[in-house]
């Protein structure tokens, strides 16, 4: 199979069911009476936080492979783009492998995002002793700046750069991420199923460019497929909805969860920069997992690693707002800590400074839709 034809496969077949390995059989959509979702409240007084984080992204996908740096061993594990969240017990796992594989069990992990807690975390459950040492700890870390949804192809790799092999590695990291998160649901809502309403004015067409989010891989049997709401279905105007339940994390209790846990089975972290290889050299650990997300590049000159800044402006949280809405130019997340607007992708862009003129965009994007249904 050449590149194209694994690429359109990859988008188009399925690829779970065909091969009859899929961890759960997929879910009926079974939400078929009118779904009444409730306006928001949007206004730009109303906006408590704007933030900017950096998708660590590479055109190949992210790097999970092991090195020999002198008398250490590496196992790196970063560059998930826009998909770290729900990709780092897949990818994780992977790591593990490449760890227990060394023999070793006294395990130093770099980073303390959402990749290197999850990690951490597995490596506890095969009794390695762990070490997390890291710059900083949320909320000063690319994963607190996430929106927080189950959307592991999310900006993943470019797909015309990507080895066919990959896909290979994205289906059982995305199976294995999957099946942990189930796992997770019910302990105080860090993860949970949520609505997920797509509302355009056309039928979509599949976008695959990664500075708009693009998806290019598609694993059946997960989550439900979307379905298309009739027009009495829904309260939108003249649009085309398509609806399905989706997982969404909260990301700071979901943090606090990972973080304690990993403390209380013993683990330790300990704050401190890596600035060249020869740090890395002087810690005591001989085996080293490499989570550093965007961190990665200047320590280990990775020319390929490069941010995918996104922007999202936080609103007060409205209990019976618990949905999540994407739409051409903007999309919102109801978390517990508050609804996220957002939905822009600057390739290249390491500039963290909130931009009011895109705040001021997502607001209006969102306040013409809401204006357009029916009370
Ligand atoms: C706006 C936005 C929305 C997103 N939405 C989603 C989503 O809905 N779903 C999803 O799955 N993903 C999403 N993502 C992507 C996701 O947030 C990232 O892929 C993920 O956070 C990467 O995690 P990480 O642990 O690799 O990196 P980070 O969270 O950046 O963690 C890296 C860690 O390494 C440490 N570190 C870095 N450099 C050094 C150093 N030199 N020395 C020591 N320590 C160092 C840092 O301090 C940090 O602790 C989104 C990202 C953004 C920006």
């Amino acid at each position: 199979m050449n590149r194209r034809n694994f690429i359109n496969a990859a988008t188009l077949s399925g690829f779970g069911i065909a091969t009859g390995v899929v961890s759960c059989a997929p879910r009926p959509s079974v939400k078929s009476s009118y779904h009444t979702i409730p306006k928001l409240k949007l206004s730009l007084d109303r906006i408590v936080k704007e933030t900017v984080g950096l998708r660590p992204f590479r055109a190949s996908g992210p790097r999970i492979a092991k090195e020999e740096m002198g008398s250490k061993t590496i196992i790196h594990n970063y560059g998930h783009g826009g998909s770290g969240w729900s990709l780092s017990w897949g990818t994780g796992n992977m790591a593990r492998q490449l760890v227990l594989a060394t023999g070793e069990r006294k395990i130093a992990v770099i980073g303390c995002g959402t990749v290197g807690l999850a990690t951490a975390r597995l490596l506890q459950e095969k009794g390695c002793e762990v070490t997390i040492y890291t710059k900083d700890v949320a909320p000063n870390i690319t994963s607190s700046l996430a929106t927080g949804t189950w959307s592991p192809a999310s900006r993943v790799c470019d797909p015309k750069v990507a080895k066919p092999e990959f896909q290979q590695q994205w289906e059982e990291a995305t199976r294995f991420s999957f099946r942990t998160f189930q796992f997770l649901l019910g302990m105080n809502d860090i993860a949970a199923w949520v609505d997920e309403y797509n509302v355009s004015s056309e039928r979509p067409t599949g976008q695959t460019d990664i500075s708009q989010g693009g998806e290019s891989f598609h694993l059946a049997g997960l989550v439900a497929e979307r379905q298309e709401l009739a027009a009495n279905q829904h309260p939108f105007k003249n649009k085309i909805v398509n609806w399905r339940s989706n997982m969404m994390f909260n990301i700071p209790s979901y943090l606090h969860h990972q973080m304690s846990t990993f403390v209380m089975l013993g683990g330790k972290i300990k704050i401190q920069e890596i600035k060249k290889l020869e740090d890395l050299d002087a810690l005591p650990e001989k085996c080293i997992v490499n989570c550093m997300g965007l961190g990665a590049k200047a320590v280990f000159n990775d020319e390929e690693l490069t941010p995918i800044s996104g922007q999202l402006a936080c609103l007060i949280p409205q209990p019976e707002v618990t949905y999540k809405l994407i739409t051409k130019g903007a999309n919102i997340i109801a978390r517990k800590d508050g609804i996220y607007l957002g939905g822009n992708g600057l390739v290249g862009n390491w500039d963290t400074t909130p931009k009011r003129e895109y705040t001021e965009k997502f607001v209006e994007v969102i306040q013409q839709l809401m204006n357009e249904m029916r009370s």
